[in-house]
C-alpha cells in the first residue's frame, strides 16, 4: 500500500447494501472470497503492523452489538456488528454490519459501506485460509452444522480454496437446509447432501463447520463425535456465554485462533481460559503449524477479529473504485475555509462551490491510493 498525498481528498466512497452486492455479483461471489482471502493473508502476514485491541461488546439477553477498530499507521478501520440469534423472528439477520476506512494522516473517511455481506465474505476466506493450513491435505468432504446466511458463503470458501466437494448439511430448522442447496444447485463439482442429524452429516467428514446461532453454551459436536484427523472450523462460538463444542474436544486438540486476548473472552476457549493456543497470523506465516500430524484433531476457534474487516474494507475500497461502485457523497462537513464552520452552514447552498462537490463532478478521488 503507498500514500500519496499531494492530491487534496476529496469525498467519501459510499456502497450502501445493494452497491456491495451488485459488486459481489459482478466478481462472481466465489472469485470475491479468493480476492478477500488474498488480502486478509497480506494483512495477516503485516501482524506487527497494527495496533490491535479486542473488540468492545456490549450485551443484552439477547444478543451483542460491537465495535471492532484496527490500525496500520496508514488507514484506520472499525466495524460495527451485532449478533442477535432471534432476529429472524422479526424478519431480521442475525448479524448486521456497517464500517468505515479512513486515513491516519487526516483522519479523513475514505471509505463507509455495509459490511454485512462483507463479513460473510471475510469470515468465509478466513476460515478457509485457516483450514489450508490446519485440515488434513486430500480432505474433500465437509459436514456444515448451521445453514443460515453465512453457510453458502462457508460453502463456496472450501469448494474454491480446498477443493472440498461433497458438503453434508444439518439444521434443525430444514428449510435452511433445502434453501442452501437450492441456492447452490448450479456450482460445478459441488454436491450437498441433506442430513437428518449432527451425526448424519458428519459420516465421512474430513472437515465439520459448526455455523449456529444461539446464544447459549450449546454442544453442537460432543467429544465422541469427533474423530481423529478432523478439522474443526468453529464459526458460532463467538461471545461470551456462546459455544458450540464440548470443552473436552478442546483438550484433545490444536488450538488455532484469530487474537488470543479477544478469543480467550469469546471463543470456545472462554470454556478453558488456560488452552494452549497458535494465533492465526503464525500459521500462515509458517511460523508455526496447524496440523503436525495426520490424526491430530485442529480447531479453528473463529470469533471474528477487526483486522479481517479492515482486509475486506480495502478490498471493497479497491474494488469499488475499479468497477464504479457506489457514489461519493459529503459525509463530513468540508467548508471552504475549514475554520468557518458557521460560515458554511448559513451560506445555505453548500454543495455548490465546495471543492469536494467539484472533486465529486469530475470524479477526483480521496488522496489515499490503495496499492
Ligand atoms: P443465522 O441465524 O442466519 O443462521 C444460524 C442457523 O443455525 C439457523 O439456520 C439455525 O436454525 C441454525 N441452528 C441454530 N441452532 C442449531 C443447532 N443446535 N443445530 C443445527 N443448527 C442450528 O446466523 P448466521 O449469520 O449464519 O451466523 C451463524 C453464527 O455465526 C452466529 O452465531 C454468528 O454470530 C456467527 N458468526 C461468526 C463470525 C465469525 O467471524 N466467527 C462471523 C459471522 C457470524
Amino acid at each position: 500500500m503507498k500514500q500519496a498525498l499531494a492530491k487534496p481528498i476529496a469525498m467519501t466512497r459510499f456502497l450502501d447494501a445493494n452497491d456491495v452486492a451488485a459488486l459481489v455479483r459482478g466478481i462472481g461471489v466465489a472469485e470475491a472470497i479468493v480476492e478477500v482471502a488474498a488480502c486478509v493473508r497480506e494483512d495477516f502476514s503485516r501482524w506487527a503492523d497494527f495496533e490491535k485491541s479486542a473488540r468492545l461488546a456490549s450485551h443484552s439477553n439477547v444478543g451483542v452489538i460491537e465495535l471492532m477498530p484496527v490500525s496500520d499507521g496508514m488507514h484506520y478501520a472499525f466495524k460495527y456488528v451485532n449478533g442477535h440469534p432471534r432476529n429472524a423472528q422479526l424478519a431480521l439477520p442475525t448479524v448486521m454490519a456497517c464500517g468505515m476506512l479512513a486515513e491516519v494522516a487526516t483522519g479523513f473517511p475514505l471509505l463507509l459501506a455495509d459490511l454485512t455481506l462483507a463479513t460473510a465474505l471475510r469470515t468465509a476466506a478466513t476460515s478457509a485460509l485457516a483450514a489450508q493450513t490446519m485440515a488434513r491435505p486430500g480432505a474433500r468432504t465437509m459436514a456444515l452444522i448451521g445453514n443460515g446466511a453465512q453457510a453458502e458463503f462457508q460453502t463456496l470458501a472450501f469448494h474454491a480454496m480446498l477443493g472440498v466437494d461433497t458438503v453434508r448439511a444439518f439444521d434443525i430448522d430444514a428449510s435452511a437446509t433445502t434453501r442452501l442447496m437450492r441456492n447452490l444447485a448450479g456450482v460445478a463439482g459441488l454436491s450437498i447432501h441433506a442430513a437428518t442429524s449432527v451425526d448424519d452429516a458428519l459420516r465421512g467428514a474430513d472437515i465439520v463447520s459448526t455455523v449456529t446461532a444461539d446464544k447459549t453454551r450449546a454442544t453442537i459436536l460432543r467429544a465422541d463425535m469427533v474423530r481423529p484427523g478432523m478439522h474443526l472450523n468453529a464459526v458460532g462460538g463467538d461471545c461470551p456465554g456462546k459455544t458450540e463444542l464440548d470443552a473436552d474436544i478442546l483438550r484433545r486438540a490444536r488450538i488455532v485462533v484469530e487474537y488470543a486476548p479477544q478469543s480467550r473472552i469469546e471463543g470456545e476457549i472462554q470454556q478453558w481460559p488456560e488452552a494452549p493456543v497458535t494465533e492465526l497470523w503464525e500459521v500462515l506465516s509458517g511460523a508455526a503449524r496447524g496440523r503436525v500430524d495426520d490424526g491430530d484433531v485442529t480447531v479453528f476457534d473463529s470469533v471474528g477479529f477487526a483486522l479481517e474487516d479492515y482486509a475486506a474494507l480495502r478490498w471493497l475500497h479497491a474494488a469499488a473504485m475499479e468497477r464504479h461502485a457506489g457514489r461519493y457523497v459529503e459525509l463530513v462537513a468540508r467548508a471552504p475555509d475549514p475554520r468557518d464552520l458557521y460560515g458554511w452552514m448559513m451560506a445555505g447552498d453548500v454543495r455548490a462551490g465546495a471543492p469536494a462537490a467539484r472533486a465529486a463532478q469530475t470524479g477526483e478521488a480521496s488522496s489515499i491510493v490503495m496499492a
